[in-house]
């Protein structure tokens, strides 16, 4: 929000296909003369839910431009214009740019228990069902029973939300999973 006030009037690109890019295009829409969706795929449909393809393709400020990426940035001290290429025809664009602005994924901020629990190769953190690999649990896990739903490779540590891996990336999801982990830490703690 406090970013969107800075491109009034302005020429803004947003890079991505997925909800977060098509959320991002439409709130800033409402600040900047022009928005440019880039994505690399076919079309937003693939990737996207059809309540913002539609808002999309009503917002006359917002234009998207399928199979392109930015391939460059230009600017003196701040960002001036972006190289477009478009995957198909190999066509470059140079275009002005005051701003853009990235959806292109998230990065799990775990590095702080990267020595302690177990995750993905992505960084996600495992927890229940997910640390049981071909019927075998954790390594260093000394329990005979497995780890508890939202508990981690260790046992009495608990993650919830975003963090987590293989879960549904959503507020209601997260405020669930941790309702949930509260509940299994009262059961950890009836077995200690
Ligand atoms: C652009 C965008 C749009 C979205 N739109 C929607 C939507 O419309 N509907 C929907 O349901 N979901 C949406 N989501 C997803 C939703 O935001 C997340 O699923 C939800 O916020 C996850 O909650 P969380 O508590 O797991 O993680 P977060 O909300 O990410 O909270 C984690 C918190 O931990 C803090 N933190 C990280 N490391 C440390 C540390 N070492 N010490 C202390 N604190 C730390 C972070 O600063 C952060 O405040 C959207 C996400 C994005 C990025």
């Amino acid at each position: 929000m406090t970013e969107a006030k800075y491109y009034q009037g302005g020429r803004v690109f947003v890079i991505g296909g997925a909800n977060s890019a098509g959320q991002g295009a439409i709130f800033l829409s409402r600040y900047a003369s022009e928005v440019t969706l880039l994505k690399r795929g076919m079309s937003l449909e693939e990737s996207m839910s059809k309540y913002l393809i539609d808002q999309i393709r009503g917002t006359e400020n917002i234009e998207v431009k399928l199979q392109t990426e930015m391939s460059a940035v230009h600017g003196t001290g701040r960002l001036e214009a972006i190289t477009i290429r478009n995957n198909e025809t190999k066509e470059k664009e140079k275009a002005p740019a005051d701003a853009v602005f990235l959806f292109i994924g998230a990065v799990p901020h775990s590095a702080i228990v990267s020595d302690i629990v177990e995750r993905s190769e992505e960084g996600f953190i495992l927890t229940g069902p997910d640390l049981i690999r071909a019927g075998h649990k954790p390594k260093n896990w000394k329990l005979r029973r497995d780890p508890l739903l939202m508990e981690t490779s260790v046992p009495g540590i608990f993650a919830a939300g975003d963090v987590r891996h293989n879960v549904v990336r959503r507020v209601a999801s997260a405020v669930g999973q941790g309702a949930v982990a509260i509940s299994m830490v009262h059961k950890y703690l009836e077995t200690v």
